[in-house]
């Protein structure tokens, strides 16, 4: 088949082994799965109710979810306009490359970074341009030295998936003031509501001088409605009119809409979650600094931990014990769990850590 080549240097995303056989095969009563960043308290309660009340199941859905767009800008205090909804972030990224990258172009993003800006990039054509991390932390000189006249985006992970870290507000001005006024420059918060940085850029303050930037929300982390799929993007109305010409005309389900509509009305929801992951994320920071491992300080609800052992090797060892994380480059991202999950995580990295010292002490 003429499929296009480009394709052929992509995998199609792993989704890792069914819950369901990891079950069975390792003959465990439950999984803990800390591998996707999801809400471990599920969502508002208020959205099952919401959903009950729905039953136009042969209607298509509103295509340019009003009522949503309706509540989601009084919240944001921005213009119905300036909003664009999509089927989870990742639609997102696609519509946004769809719309701007061609063979002529060229993309700028940090290594590692979410790997979907990547994966469009390469199927647009464009050229990528990966600025690595220090420690970390995006490198936003060494990122703005690579852009040039052709660079049609910047995507920003902010905080950064799956370090965890985070660009301030100083810095990203300072970034945004160098970059050509024709660049998109695309702020990926997915991790928004969790964050609690005094420091954290105010996008949406800053659009007001940069007519350029994009923001990059989502329902699935958060807000806990990663089943139903539904993401969104604030800029400027005239910038948000033409990424809408590349949206599917129906790319939101109603169901989507209206549990989105009632997540979004319990901000009581948002702060516990957001208070319990601050207090849960000092579980890691307390085991990683008596155990002398390193890890980044985060602003989401996972954090990245480094091993020095094989990462292959830990998941593994987790696996079999009802523990599912994502194993990374040099160590693993964990989801911030329920204070119980994390308890369990932990022990059983310290009781690998104690096999392993063990071991080496019989081969001495
Ligand atoms: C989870 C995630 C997304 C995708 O979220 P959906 O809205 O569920 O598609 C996008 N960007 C980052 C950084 C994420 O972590």
């Amino acid at each position: 088949m003429k499929v296009k080549k480009q394709l052929l240097s992509l995998k199609a995303y792993d989704p890792g082994k069914p819950m369901s056989e990891v079950k069975k095969e390792y003959g465990l009563p439950k999984i803990v799965n800390l591998a996707s960043n999801e809400n471990p308290f599920g969502c508002s309660q208020s959205v099952s109710d919401a959903l009950n009340s729905f039953s136009h199941y042969s209607r298509y859905p509103e295509g340019n979810a009003p009522l949503l767009r309706e509540k989601v800008a009084d919240r944001l205090g921005v213009k119905q306009k300036q909003l664009l909804f999509s089927t989870g972030l990742d639609e997102m990224i696609q519509m946004i490359s769809r719309a701007l990258l061609s063979p002529k172009t060229n993309v700028v993003m940090a290594s590692m970074t979410f790997p979907q800006f990547r994966h469009h990039a390469v199927i647009e054509q464009a050229e990528i341009r990966q600025v690595p991390l220090i420690d970390g932390r995006h490198d936003l000189e060494g990122m703005q030295q690579v852009v040039d006249e052709q660079t049609s985006i910047v995507w920003i992970c902010n905080p950064n998936n799956p370090t965890g870290t985070y660009v301030n507000e100083t810095e990203l001005s300072n970034f945004m003031e160098h970059i050509p006024k024709d660049t998109l420059v695309a702020l990926d918060e997915a991790y928004y509501e969790y964050v609690t940085a005094n420091d954290y850029p105010d996008t949406l303050k800053l659009m007001n001088d940069y007519e350029n930037l994009l923001v990059l929300r989502t329902f699935s982390k958060a807000y806990g409605l990663a089943a139903f799929r539904v993401g969104y993007a604030i800029g400027h109305e005239a910038l948000i009119e033409k990424l809408d010409i590349a949206r599917l005309p129906f790319n939101t389900s109603s169901l989507g809409q209206i549990a989105a509509q009632a997540a979004i009305a319990d901000e009581e929801f948002i702060q516990m979650s957001s208070y319990v992951n601050k207090m849960c994320l000092q579980q890691f920071y307390a085991f990683c600094n008596e155990y002398k491992v390193d890890y980044y300080p985060s602003q989401g609800n996972f954090i990245y931990i480094k091993l020095k052992k094989s990462v292959d090797e830990v998941f593994q060892y987790l696996m079999e014990r009802g523990y599912i994380v994502r194993p990374m480059k040099d160590g693993i991202r964990v989801t911030v769990g329920t204070e119980e999950d994390n308890e369990g995580l932990i022990s059983l990295l310290k009781q690998m850590f104690i096999e392993d010292a063990s071991r080496l002490r019989l081969l001495s």
